[in-house]
């Protein structure tokens, strides 16, 4: 529905995972405080703040005049997660009270804003309301994950979310193909694998690094020698990394504007359909490679 006076003042840019299309974007906090992943320009036009508490119920307040029957909320920007749990109690108390029939928050996270909290904390954010957390793990490689500056390492990322886990709150995590560039392409595709494989996230999906600024401007930010993939390149990466996979229930996608190839299932039921697609895209390029181009309008 559309609202010429919809009462939220958005600080723009705002991004939401493409499964939050229907939900209610909440702005909590703008910005990222990381803000430096070398593959990453959502935030680079913000500075880190967090929105002042009596706004964010304002907000709450009057949507839910105007549409109380909301059912899922998407808290922004880049890590909510970072604030402290009060904080994030009573905007979820809020919710809970203005919006009746809401099923779930979602957010993004960092795993070290999700390892700063307790278990307790945990428990009692999602028996709030905060039912699953989307987060960038980008790669399972401690050296790739360092040349994109992440800030984060395999052991982190495990570690935060496994205890996420722990606690109940689901998982929709992100992996980034391309990342490394061809020098770090296998090392990429079989870590990747290994984190997924020991977490066993709920959701997964894979992303295509992109340019919006031109290669070159990657180049300078990734701290290592970036040597560009071809369609082919980036498929075989993804063949290795499915290959290595071992889930157990994992929804899946690489369904994405970005994505030269979409698979869509459950892994590890696909894994062996997935792999037939891969291996028929790499033999036929030319069919995936017009995708790509139909994708971005060419
Ligand atoms: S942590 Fe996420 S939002 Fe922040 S810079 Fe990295 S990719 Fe971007």
């Amino acid at each position: 529905m559309f609202y010429r006076d919809f009462p939220i003042a958005y600080d723009e840019p705002l991004f939401r995972p493409p499964s939050e299309a229907d939900s209610l974007i909440l702005q909590v906090t703008f910005g990222c405080t990381w803000n430096k992943c070398s593959f990453c320009e959502m935030y680079t036009t913000k500075n880190f703040r967090v929105k002042k508490e009596e706004d964010v119920l304002k907000e709450i307040k009057a949507v839910a005049k105007i549409e109380p029957g909301i059912r899922k909320i998407f808290l922004a920007d880049g890590n909510p997660m970072v604030l402290s749990t009060q904080k994030l109690l009573v905007i979820l108390k809020a919710i809970k009270e203005n919006f009746p029939k809401n099923r779930r928050v979602t957010t993004y996270a960092l795993p070290r804003d999700i390892s700063a909290k307790t278990h307790e904390e945990l428990v009692e954010l999602r028996e709030a309301g905060l039912k699953m957390v989307y987060v960038g793990i980008e790669s399972g490689d401690d050296e790739v994950l360092k040349l994109m500056n992440k800030g984060e390492t395999y052991s982190s990322t495990v570690e935060g979310l496994l205890k996420a886990k722990a606690a109940g709150i689901k998982l929709s995590v992100i992996i980034l193909e391309g990342v490394g560039g061809m020098n770090f392409t296998n090392q990429h595709a079989i870590n990747s694998a290994k984190i997924l494989n020991a977490i066993q996230p709920e959701f997964a999906s894979v992303l295509v690094l992109s340019f919006p600024f031109g290669v070159n401007k990657y180049k300078e930010r990734f701290l290592g020698e970036y040597i560009p993939m071809t369609i082919p390149d980036l498929l075989k990466e993804m063949e290795v990394f499915i290959s290595h996979l071992q889930l157990d229930g994992t929804i899946f996608r690489s369904n994405h504007a970005s994505n030269y190839l979409v698979l869509n299932g459950i892994l590890g039921r696909d894994k062996q359909l997935f792999l037939e697609q891969l291996q028929f895209a790499i033999k036929n390029p030319e069919i995936a490679g017009l995708r790509a181009e139909w994708q971005r309008g060419l």
